[in-house]
């Protein structure tokens, strides 16, 4: 069975609290992954980025697929 993909972009800041889904990305599962990865990130500036499956291109129901944490877009509050 054919699955979807989508990359989920996060902003997070645990020093106020902040959890939040920014944009959604369709992946291309034939092109490098961690590539597209890197690429939706450094758009956001997003310090997590979450990959969902699901059976269906609505992506009604979703699946954590893998999850990207990206160090160098971390916030600076406590430094
Ligand atoms: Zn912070």
């Amino acid at each position: 069975m054919k699955k979807y993909y989508l990359a989920v972009t996060y902003d997070v800041c645990e020093h106020n609290n902040l959890f939040e889904d920014m944009n959604e990305y369709p992946l291309d599962m034939s092109s490098d992954l961690e590539k597209q990865i890197s690429k939706f990130a450094k758009m956001d500036v997003a310090p997590l980025v979450k990959v969902y499956e699901s059976d269906t291109s609505d992506f009604q129901e979703l699946r954590l697929y893998k999850e990207y944490k990206l160090k160098e877009f971390e916030c600076g509050c406590n430094q």
